[in-house]
């Protein structure tokens, strides 16, 4: 079984409160994060400024992601390469407690959750290649360097199944 990238073990800090530790972690993204049109694609590298504290009841992760997302525009369908810079803070606790999320196992934390949320709840629902992407022209699918003369430009087929999957969610 492969290791798991978002593992970091923290035994030399465990129960010693008032102690950190600050490392910087280089991490290959083993399954895509997002499910949409942009997401951290299998095998994008992540970069992780990860500060542990150690605290009475648990070890306090907080960190910087950067990384570069892939995907497409939601507009024109141009495949988007953008950087991105997101935080994250989490608890893990050291015995179990229903009010916290996550939890330290054998002198380990998983990161994996911290970091899914920080960029699923991050990504724009319809990302694009740039500020006011004109889109495709519905006769010819170029992209489209003017405005189209009357707004009628239907939506994406794509995007209206992921607007109805919104939609139920809700
Ligand atoms: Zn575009």
């Amino acid at each position: 079984m492969p290791t798991n990238p978002y593992l970091v073990n923290i035994a030399t800090i465990s129960r010693k409160p008032g102690t950190m530790r600050e490392l910087e972690l280089d991490l290959t993204v083993p399954e895509r994060i997002g499910e949409g049109l942009i997401y951290f694609d299998k095998s994008a590298e992540l970069e992780v400024d990860l500060r542990l504290e150690s605290l009475h009841d648990g070890i306090l992760a907080t960190g910087d992601v950067h990384g570069n997302l892939g995907g497409q525009c939601g507009r024109c369908l141009q495949a988007l390469d953008q950087e991105w810079d997101g935080h994250f803070a989490e608890l893990f606790g050291y015995e179990p407690d229903e009010s916290l999320e996550y939890h330290v196992q054998n002198d380990t934390i998983d990161l994996e959750g911290p970091i899914r949320d920080a960029v699923v709840l991050d990504l724009p629902f319809q990302p694009l290649c740039e500020p006011g992407c004109l889109g495709l022209d519905p006769v010819t699918g170029e992209k489209l360097t003017e405005p189209l003369p009357e707004e009628a430009a239907p939506v994406d087929p794509r995007l209206a199944v992921l607007q109805q999957l919104l939609d139920d969610d809700e």
